[in-house]
């Protein structure tokens, strides 16, 4: 396996094996101007390893238990050529689509690799599309694509795309449970972003093959377990807001090959592990991760490994990023919470364009100090 100092030179050199999880692509897109986290995804590298190794480990991505259920819930909704799947499309669309074809793309002709899989993949849609008439499909398993800052990165999806009359539909299945019809709001949040990758994948498939992209439905399955068990609900949901957001935060996405420019001679994200242990001194990998500018949002906890050493670097460095928009667009002109804490306590004289914030701020401390049993 490459080292990722080897995996950062074939980047150099305009190589590009990447793949990412659709997990990993919404938590880029969910900061797309962060450069850290750019450049580490983009050479694969394994962020909660480094992080934990630099002393900031994150509990971060799903249990054993909650992978171990979801692995089992997707086996048995595919199961039997999708036969409890079908079902719930149907009922969801209202369609009396009787005979559907099963195909499964993971193993098309015993191909392998992500390039081939995914021309196997463009094949079977562009026949799919273009041939009437065309019997209702379930693909399971299709090789996507997406051009991420400049490269393309492939996803390697647990979803089935189904196409019925002329529609493809992206299905994603997800172990989390609806109780009384209703489920964890984040959670299906998280699900639609998920999907929405997808979408955009095939679109932007689509459109290379001559094909009209408003083939790909923007309303995507939710397949659930009822409840506790094992019945699986799907859910039609409409996820065009999803599909604009993620859309335009992808074309925001800087650009890797400009930010490998960034990079001083030498910098390393190796762990330089020798038996199974790494040997790199903590510090020294802490110290190469800081060289990359990084954006952090009190959102990365939620979707990233590194927010551990991002919110130090930025409470150690007064950034007012770690309390969000409401705050800073509050202290608008002041740009670090030492400043903002002088303001208030009058020890600094604001600038110019600091006077409106500073009366707040000095209004607020005197608030603040009149409460009882305020700890100075
Ligand atoms: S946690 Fe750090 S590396 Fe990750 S997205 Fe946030 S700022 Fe970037």
């Amino acid at each position: 396996m490459k080292s990722t100092t080897e995996r950062l030179d074939a980047l150099r050199g305009g190589q590009q094996p990447l793949s990412h999880s659709a997990r990993t692509l919404v938590g880029m897109a969910a900061n797309p101007g962060c450069a850290r986290r750019a450049l580490l995804d983009a050479c694969g590298a394994d962020k909660g390893k480094i992080a934990a190794h630099a002393g900031f480990p994150w509990p971060f991505g799903q249990s054993p238990f909650a992978l171990g259920r979801g692995k089992a819930f997707e086996a048995l909704v595919k199961e039997h050529g999708g036969s409890l799947l079908l079902a719930q499309l149907r009922q969801a669309l209202g369609l009396p689509i009787e005979e559907v074809a099963y195909i499964a793309l993971d193993s098309v002709a015993d191909r392998i690799g992500q390039q081939a899989r995914y021309r196997d993949t463009c094949s079977a849609l562009w026949r799919a599309a273009t041939r009437r008439p065309s019997p209702a499909t379930l693909y399971d398993h299709p090789m996507l694509r997406l051009s991420v800052g400049g490269q393309y990165v492939y996803l390697e999806p647990d979803l089935v795309a189904f196409k019925v009359e002329d529609l493809f539909y992206v299905v994603e299945i997800k172990s989390f449970p609806v109780i009384d019809g209703r489920a964890d709001g984040i959670q299906i949040a998280a699900a639609t972003k998920q999907a929405s990758t997808y979408v955009i994948a095939l679109q932007d498939m689509f459109t290379d093959l001559n094909l009209d992209p408003a083939l790909i439905s923007t309303s995507v399955f939710l397949v659930t377990p009822k409840g506790f068990g094992n019945t699986p609900v799907a859910t039609l949901i409409d996820a065009r807001k999803e599909i604009t957001m993620l859309r335009r935060q992808l074309q925001r996405m800087d650009r890797v090959a400009d930010l490998l420019d960034l990079l001083p001679p030498g910098l390393s994200f190796d762990l330089a592990v020798v038996e199974d242990t790494p040997t790199r001194p903590p510090q020294e990998l802490a110290g190469d991760l800081r060289q990359i500018p990084a954006r952090y949002r009190p959102g990365c906890t939620a979707h990233c490994e590194l927010a551990g050493l991002c919110r130090d670097e930025a409470r150690t460095s007064g950034s007012l990023d770690l309390y969000g928009a409401e705050v800073t667009d509050v202290l608008g002109g002041v740009d670090n919470a030492h400043t903002a804490l002088a303001l208030a306590e009058g020890s600094q004289t604001p600038s110019d364009d600091q006077v409106d914030v500073a009366r707040t701020l000095l209004h607020a401390e005197r608030l603040r100090s009149q409460l009882p049993g305020r700890v100075a």
